[in-house]
């Protein structure tokens, strides 16, 4: 009994330098930090850099999960994707608050909000950009192996739903979060950019088929890798996701924005003859071989009109042997940088 009094103490220091005391599997995790991140000045003139394109856009982040939704974890437990994901997100709202951005977000903290709810706030306060923040999980739940980095858009390119400006933001942010965390992105995609309808067919993810601006949603990685999890559970490791995720957006905010608009929905076709949409492309240029303009999901010719005073793409309507009444438009330009515009779909009535 003496004995083992004394034993006790030193038994109890050795496991504690040992690291006996735990049974968790402690991988020695790796991981660089942007030279544009490290050290703190570079990554503030970084942010300066970028600043004149974020001023005053409506940013709507999304961190998935929480709240009575965070079954989703690791294989050892440590990573909860419900927590990393808001992590990653808040430290994204530091970084484009700084920027100028308006930043607002489904959750800041951990709480359940409904898929449809998400949509809905992002919709009701008018965001221009949407950006779903997640985390992966395999088909196999035992593969504590498979790791990348994907970053979906809503629907095919050949499907009338499909939002190529959704697709641009999602290769730009795709490149910078995969390069900042040094993972490659999965097989079918040479980008690592993915459609949603490739996991739930004609329906996609319920955030990206609802939401009306640009939106993405990223797959930073996978937590139930076994080496992710521990990179997962780093502060300074999410601040990097964050990192990578907003200078892939203020890249693609570099090429420009395109919106397009239209002074008047009601047109006369015996008068007017023609739809004219108004071109705001930031003055970066059109590129005038590509257009896509749609009447009820049928493609149609039009033309652009492009001088220092105006800047318009038109669809001719004199010959087309239209009936009066309303009609859905769809119309997408891009600038000289490959950059498309903003969604545009709008009612139009077509009078006399
Ligand atoms: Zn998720």
């Amino acid at each position: 009994m003496h004995q083992i009094r004394k034993i006790f103490p030193v038994l109890f220091l050795l496991m504690l330098i040992s690291g006996c005391y735990t049974k968790k599997i402690v991988y020695n995790v790796y991981y660089t930090k942007p030279f544009d991140w490290h050290p703190e000045e570079k990554r503030d003139s970084t942010i300066r850099f970028f600043s004149p394109y974020f001023q005053g856009l409506k940013i709507f982040l999304d961190p998935g999960h929480g709240g009575t939704d965070r079954k989703n974890k690791g294989p050892q437990g440590l990573a909860i994707e419900a927590d990393v994901n808001l992590k990653v997100a808040l430290y994204l709202r530091d970084y484009l608050t700084k920027a100028g951005a308006v930043v607002n977000m489904s959750r800041d903290r951990d709480t359940f909000i409904s898929l449809d709810d998400r949509s809905r706030l992002a919709n009701e306060w008018g965001a221009d950009i949407f950006i779903s923040i997640h985390h992966n999980a395999p088909a196999r739940p035992d593969d504590i192996y498979t790791n990348y980095t994907s970053t979906y858009y809503h629907a095919f390119p050949s499907d009338y739903e499909y939002d190529h400006s959704s697709h641009d933001i999602a290769r730009y942010v795709q490149r910078d979060l995969a390069y900042a965390m040094g993972n490659s992105g999965g097989l079918g995609s040479f980008d690592g950019t993915y459609s949603d309808y490739l996991i739930y067919p004609k329906a996609g993810f319920s955030v990206l088929r609802k939401t009306n601006a640009p939106r993405i949603l990223v797959e930073c990685a996978f937590h139930t890798s076994a080496y992710e999890e521990q990179r997962l559970v780093i502060d300074e490791f999410n601040q990097i996701q964050a990192w990578g995720i907003f200078r892939g957006l203020g890249r693609y905010l570099r090429a420009g924005i395109v919106r397009l608009s239209i002074a008047n929905d009601s047109i006369s076709i015996s008068k007017q003859k023609q739809i004219e949409i108004n071109i705001d492309d930031q003055n970066v240029g059109i590129d005038t071989t590509f257009y896509v303009a749609q009447i009820d999901t049928q493609n149609v010719k039009a033309f652009f009109r492009l001088s220092k005073n105006e800047k318009k793409i038109i669809i001719p309507i004199f010959n087309m042997n239209m009936r009066p009444g309303l009609y859905e438009l769809k119309v997408v330009v891009k600038n000289i940088n490959g950059n498309h515009s903003f969604p545009f779909r709008r009612k139009i009535y077509l009078m006399k």
